[in-house]
């Protein structure tokens, strides 16, 4: 898929302060914060700061640095969060196909209950 950037996106918004948000945590190239509509108990969504539309244009044109800060910005949440011992799941959905909403790359962090299948018919 194209990675053209929209910057009128909505998490595009919350990076330049236009709407708020919920943070749970704020690094220097990532921004972590709740679901406006959470799909279980803990629904936190990890975004770059950076204008990355999906996760493989950012794992094919982000910096060293800003894979690091992600990886470890997630691993910090999960951690905040308490689901690392209940398990969790990670969502990145890209695209049509992976019905994305808002193209700007982000993770779900799911977790705090039983979450089902991981695919439901479409
Ligand atoms: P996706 O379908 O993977 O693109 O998911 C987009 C997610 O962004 C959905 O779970 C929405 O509930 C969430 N969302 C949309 N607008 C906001 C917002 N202003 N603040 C927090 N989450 C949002």
């Amino acid at each position: 898929m194209p990675h053209t950037y929209d910057d009128q996106n909505v998490f595009a918004k919350i990076l330049r302060g236009e709407i708020p948000n919920n943070t749970v945590l704020e690094t220097e190239h990532s921004l972590a914060f709740h679901d406006i509509e959470p799909q279980a108990p803990c629904h936190v969504l990890v975004i770059p700061k950076g204008p990355y539309v999906t996760y493989d244009h950012f794992a094919q044109e982000a910096s060293d640095a800003e894979i690091a800060d992600f990886t470890r910005a997630i691993g910090k949440v999960c951690k905040m969060a308490g689901v690392e011992d209940d398990g969790f799941r990670l969502i990145s959905n890209a695209g049509e196909n992976g019905v994305q909403e808002v193209p700007h790359l982000h993770v779900h962090i799911l977790g705090g209950r039983r979450l089902g299948r991981m695919l439901q018919p479409a």
